[in-house]
C-alpha cells in the first residue's frame, strides 16, 4: 500500500534548479517510492534578508515508507547534495520538506506533519495548488483556496 506524499523543495545555492532536478530524480529512485508529479519551479526573495534567492517547487510522491524512515530518506539526499546545518534557515544547496503525508497529523519531535509553516507560505501553497483538486483540504478541515486567498502571490516568480 502507498500514501501520498506531498514534498517541499527548496534550494537559493549552487545551480538551485539543478539541485531540485538531482532531488526529483533522488526521491524517484527512493526504494518503495514513485514520483508523480512535479510543480513548476517558483523563485522568490528570501524570506531574511542577504539571501541569495530561492528556487521552490513541490513534489507529489507515492511512497510505501513509513513517515520517519522518508525523512531518514530525504535528509540524506539533503547531506549528499551538500547541505550544511549551520545557522537555522541559513542558504542551504537542497531543503525537502515533508508538507503532507496522506490526510495523517504527525506530531514527533523529529516530524511535525503538515508541515508547521505552509500555511503562510506562498513557495509552498502555489506549487501544491497544482497538484490537488481544486476542492483539496488540509487534516485538520482548512482548504487550500482559502490558505491561497489569505496567501498572495506577490513576490512569487513562476519560471
Ligand atoms: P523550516 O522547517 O522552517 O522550513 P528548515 O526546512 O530550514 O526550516 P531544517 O533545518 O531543514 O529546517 O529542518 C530542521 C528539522 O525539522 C529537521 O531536523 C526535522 O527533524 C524537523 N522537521 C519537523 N517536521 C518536519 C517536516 N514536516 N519535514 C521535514 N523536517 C521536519
Ligand atoms: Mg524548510
Ligand atoms: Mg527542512
Amino acid at each position: 500500500m502507498t500514501t501520498r506524499v506531498f514534498v517541499g523543495l527548496g534550494s537559493n545555492l549552487a545551480e538551485p534548479a539543478e539541485q531540485l532536478r538531482s532531488a526529483l530524480q533522488a526521491m524517484d529512485g527512493l526504494e518503495g517510492t514513485r514520483l508523480s508529479e512535479v510543480s513548476a519551479f517558483y523563485a522568490s526573495d528570501s524570506l531574511l534578508p542577504g539571501q541569495p534567492r530561492y528556487t521552490n517547487a513541490v513534489a507529489a510522491l507515492d511512497t510505501s515508507l513509513a513517515p520517519l524512515p522518508l525523512l531518514d530518506a530525504l535528509q540524506s539526499i539533503e547531506t549528499g547534495q551538500g547541505r550544511e546545518r549551520k545557522e537555522r534557515w541559513g542558504p542551504r544547496t537542497l531543503d525537502l520538506d515533508i508538507l503532507l503525508y496522506g490526510h495523517q497529523v504527525l506530531d514527533m519531535p523529529r516530524l511535525k506533519v503538515p508541515h508547521y509553516h505552509m500555511q503562510a507560505r506562498a513557495f509552498v501553497l502555489y506549487p501544491l495548488a497544482e497538484l490537488v483538486p481544486a476542492d483539496f483540504c488540509l487534516p485538520d478541515g482548512r482548504s487550500l483556496a482559502q490558505l491561497l486567498a489569505q496567501c498572495p502571490f506577490e513576490g512569487l516568480e513562476r519560471l
